[in-house]
């Protein structure tokens, strides 16, 4: 096995358990070692530090998968990591009881690279790092040993593969696919896509999030942004609702959306409008209406992948919320999220203060929001936080 030296001082982050080996902390290689191979990570004076996947393309230069040495990464190593984290979701009351969980959080679970998603009997896995990629097999074992899954799917078509120097790979690697895969979340069937959907198919990370909204909707009109196959705006109408417009830019996520209405006969599908329309667009369109609501999400996809985005992604943002409070009914609340990376979120609060002060409006803050508990964030691990959100009286 090859040792990777830090230079002087890079040891620091590594000591406080954070998991990423940045190119600029590595002074050298000693031995040989391809992409996801395991490396021993040494201090400038030769300590062990860590065992990490080596990954010679990325800017992240090694990614740790264990900080006790002593430790061998193998078949049995990934295994066993892959059913604890499992299991952390088993022990949790309410994540116990859900078909739609994340099972596997890289980094903040232990396993960079690495996201699992279960949705009822079947597993979607997504490998994003050269180490995860090398393992594969050992990571599809475990999860079906773990779940007891009747099928996994592979969902390795991210676009931050390449900066691992990776190719997409999609398909079936265990099992056989249902029919047709719904989930119930919160008392809601939700179809699935997990071949063409967004992500793994689905967005869990708003699981919590989706259900506090149905709990503010009764009686109230609401205004659904970025819908994508229309989870806020199903258990809007859970919620009790008197009326919800959903908008989304995608075709097929609408279509989608259709089709789960249908699932839901419980549901008065007559209240619901769906609209296919750039959300920046539609906005404009209905204060021209002269359209207002109790309750407006804004839901967008990531506009700052990275901190290097934050500014054009920053008036992106301030221009939706603008206009969402623009378009709010006094009392109404806006629940208005980031999903990006690169914007924290104190910059976040500061965008949508802002944004109200420009309209004019006073706003508080009733819940701050984030990622439901299937995502968690390692301590040593602050990128894991991605989704923030705020809901903002008026
Ligand atoms: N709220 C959703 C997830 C939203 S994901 C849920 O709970 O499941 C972001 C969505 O924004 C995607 O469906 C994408 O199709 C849509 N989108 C991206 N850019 C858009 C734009 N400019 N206008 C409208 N929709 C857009």
């Amino acid at each position: 096995m090859a040792d990777l030296i830090l230079k002087p001082g890079k040891e620091r982050s590594v000591m406080r358990r954070h998991p990423w080996i940045f190119a600029g902390s590595v002074d050298r290689l000693e031995g040989r070692a391809r992409a996801g191979d395991t490396v021993l990570v040494k201090d400038a004076g030769g300590k062990p530090l860590a065992r990490a996947a080596w990954s010679p393309e990325s800017q992240i230069r090694a990614r740790v998968w264990t900080f006790d040495c002593e430790q061998s990464i193998d078949h049995a190593f990934i295994k066993r990591a892959v059913a604890a984290s499992v299991a952390r979701r088993a022990s949790h009351p309410w994540l116990a009881k859900q078909d739609g969980v994340r099972l596997i959080h890289g980094e903040s679970d232990g396993l960079p690279g690495v996201i699992a998603d279960r949705y009822g009997p079947v597993v979607v896995v997504q490998l994003t790092s050269a180490g995860a990629d090398k393992w594969r097999e050992a990571i599809v074992a475990g999860l079906v040993q773990a779940t007891g899954c009747s099928a996994v799917y592979e969902r390795s078509d991210s676009d931050v593969r390449k900066l691992e120097g990776l190719g997409p790979v999609s398909g079936l690697v265990f099992g056989e696919m249902p029919e047709q895969l719904t989930i119930v979340e919160n008392g809601v069937r939700m179809e699935v896509d997990v071949a063409g959907g967004h992500k793994t198919g689905f967005y869990l990370d708003q699981r919590d999030n989706r259900l506090l909204t149905g709990q503010l909707a009764a009686g109230r009109d609401v205004l659904n942004c970025f819908c994508y196959t229309g989870g806020f705006s199903l258990q809007a109408l859970a919620g009790g609702a008197k009326s919800v417009i959903s908008i989304d830019s995608s075709g097929p996520a609408l279509a989608t959306a259709a089709r789960n209405v249908a699932l839901n006969p419980q549901l008065d599908a007559a209240r619901a409008e769906w609209r296919e329309d750039d959300v920046f667009q539609a906005l404009r369109t209905l204060k021209t209406e002269g359209r207002k609501f109790d309750l407006i999400v804004l839901d967008p996809p990531k506009f700052a992948p990275s901190a290097a985005h934050a500014d054009r992604a920053a008036r992106a943002y301030k221009d939706i919320n603008l206009l969402g409070f623009r378009l709010l009914n006094p009392g109404g609340i806006l629940m208005t999220y980031s999903c990006s990376g690169g914007i924290g979120l104190e910059l976040f609060q500061k965008i949508i203060a802002g944004a109200a002060a420009d309209v004019g409006v006073e706003a508080r803050i009733l819940h701050r929001l984030s990622a439901s508990p299937d995502h968690p964030i390692g301590l040593a691990v602050p990128e894991g936080e991605y989704l923030k959100g705020l809901a903002c009286q008026v």
